[in-house]
């Protein structure tokens, strides 16, 4: 990695605001990172190496903008998100070649901050998976081991950050596919508050449960972009009006003690592999020296979100991916002789194996004679699973738990195996029911496979600059992981 590509993103902006480094230096040293990388990470889906050059001349010809925080920085986002003038897959055929007229709200913040976009990341095709591997495009690799899954669905991203390409990504989150990939491949990864940022221009997945957030390769870094792209919307009537604050300035002056971190005990049960149950164990000792208090506590729940989850994402999704029929929304068979065929053959030719799994089940559950028994039940099962959260985080300040039950995996070896690939998602798809934040970190390698190992503090909702402070703070008293070898 080069010197500019192994800083962090703070400390970039800060060198761009200072003119020690120019835009057209720091884009150019993140385009050549891609080219270095690119062949054997496979992170992006579209690069817009003109597009973010000619931005990064523009700016240093107009000089750095003390209101502008992340003037110069280059950022890659996930698929997902519109980006106006840049094209938009989703990673997936139907949207082949969608070139959105409009930014996503989050982006169009990214713009106005003065970020420079380089390129779109890979995803699971609608951002429906947990290993990048359900991609109409390609897989992407984990940039610490190269035969290993980069999590998902925002496995690009994740994979962009840590091996340097940019300082920071936007990824979005339903069921845990920001801090899942984040933990997998050792970066830092936020989900926000459902409502903290806005939904408008996110390519649909579950609107429920849907929220854009940061990956980046510091808390302090997540706390400056979540400044950026936090906010009231609205366009989006699910925006919370609630003013965001300073994340950045917030993080400074947490310490550790008297903190009360709650451990679930549901979280470190059967299910939890044993380099990661003892990578947690060794960080929770390390907060426990320094004056943190770990609180048991129980969320008896837990087993239940899973299938709960399943529920609500798949119904909503069915519902969400209604619009693309060829007409409306996405690619067209052509040539089709009626109405019938040109509906059949735009979605079967353009939706994944996955989605389309996805779209049968959801409409399944919504369906008349069936929506007593599951669709209903499982928002009735959602609201005693988000009480019980909102009870566990009565006891403490946050809690803390793993993030994903085993390190990354083999590429390949839960492809044919949806159920097992869905049971990945048990420790992060609770707090998506819930809306609440969750930040996830590094805290260690596992011992045996050495890959990073992460857990998440997930806290009270709008609690994301207690979050990032304890996170922060965290962050000085566990061993710092080393960037990746490629
Ligand atoms: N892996 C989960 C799923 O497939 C979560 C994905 C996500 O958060 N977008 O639904």
């Amino acid at each position: 990695m080069t010197d500019i590509c192994s800083l962090s993103l703070t400390e970039v902006a800060c060198a761009l605001h200072k003119g020690t480094l120019s835009a057209v230096e720091v884009t150019k040293a993140c385009l050549a990172r891609i080219a270095a990388t690119e062949a054997r990470v496979a992170a992006l889906i579209t690069v817009d190496e003109e597009g973010a050059l000619a931005l990064a001349a523009a700016l240093d010809k107009a000089g750095p903008d003390p209101a502008r925080p992340l003037w110069g920085v280059p950022v890659t986002v996930k698929d997902a998100l519109s980006t106006k003038g840049l094209r938009t897959t989703a990673a997936s055929r139907i949207l082949e070649n969608y070139v959105p007229c409009f930014d996503a709200f989050a982006v169009q913040k990214l713009r106005e901050a003065g970020a420079v976009i380089v390129a779109k990341a890979n995803m699971d095709e609608f951002a429906m998976g947990s290993s990048t591997e359900n991609s109409a495009y390609h897989t992407t690799h984990n940039p610490r081991d190269l035969r290993k899954a980069p999590g998902g669905s925002s496995g690009g991203s994740a994979a962009s950050v840590t091996v340097g390409q940019c300082f920071a990504s936007l990824g979005t989150d339903t069921g845990g596919s920001i801090r899942q990939p984040a933990a997998l491949c050792g970066c830092v990864g936020l989900k926000p508050t459902y409502g903290r940022v806005s939904r408008y221009g996110v390519i649909a997945y579950g609107s429920s449960l849907d929220q854009v957030g940061p990956l980046t390769r510091t808390v302090a870094d997540c706390a400056h972009v979540l400044s950026v792209i936090a906010g009231h919307d609205e366009r989006d009537a699910t925006s919370s009006p609630r003013p965001s604050e300073d994340y950045a300035a917030l993080l400074q002056g947490k310490s550790l003690k008297g903190t009360r971190l709650g451990i679930p005990r549901e979280f470190f049960g059967p299910g939890l592999d044993a380099e990661v149950r003892d990578a947690c164990r060794q960080a929770m000792d390390k907060a426990e020296a320094h004056g943190a208090e770990l609180v048991d506590v129980r969320l008896p729940h837990t087993e239940a979100a899973i299938a709960t989850y399943y529920i609500i994402a798949m119904a909503e999704a069915s519902s969400n991916l209604a619009r693309y029929d060829g007409v409306r929304y996405g690619r067209r068979a052509s040539p089709v002789s009626n109405l019938e065929e040109l509906y059949v053959r735009s979605r079967t030719e353009g939706f994944g194996q996955e989605v389309k799994r996805r779209i049968m089940l959801g409409a399944y559950v919504l369906s008349s004679g069936y929506y007593d028994a599951y669709y209903r039940k499982a928002a009735q099962v959602r609201r005693i699973i988000r009480d019980e959260y909102l009870a566990a985080l009565n006891q403490c300040d946050a809690l803390w738990t793993p993030v994903s039950p085993v390190t990354a995996w083999d590429l390949g070896s839960h492809a044919d195996d949806p159920l097992q690939m869905y049971l990945m998602d048990a420790y992060t798809l609770s707090l998506n029911l819930a809306g609440l934040p969750g930040l996830s970190m590094p805290v260690g390698l596992g011992a045996n496979s050495h890959l990073p190992v992460g857990m998440q503090l997930m806290g009270k909702a709008f609690a994301e600059a207690e979050l990032l402070a304890i996170g922060h703070a965290l962050e000085q008293i566990l061993p710092p992981l080393a960037p990746p070898e490629i």
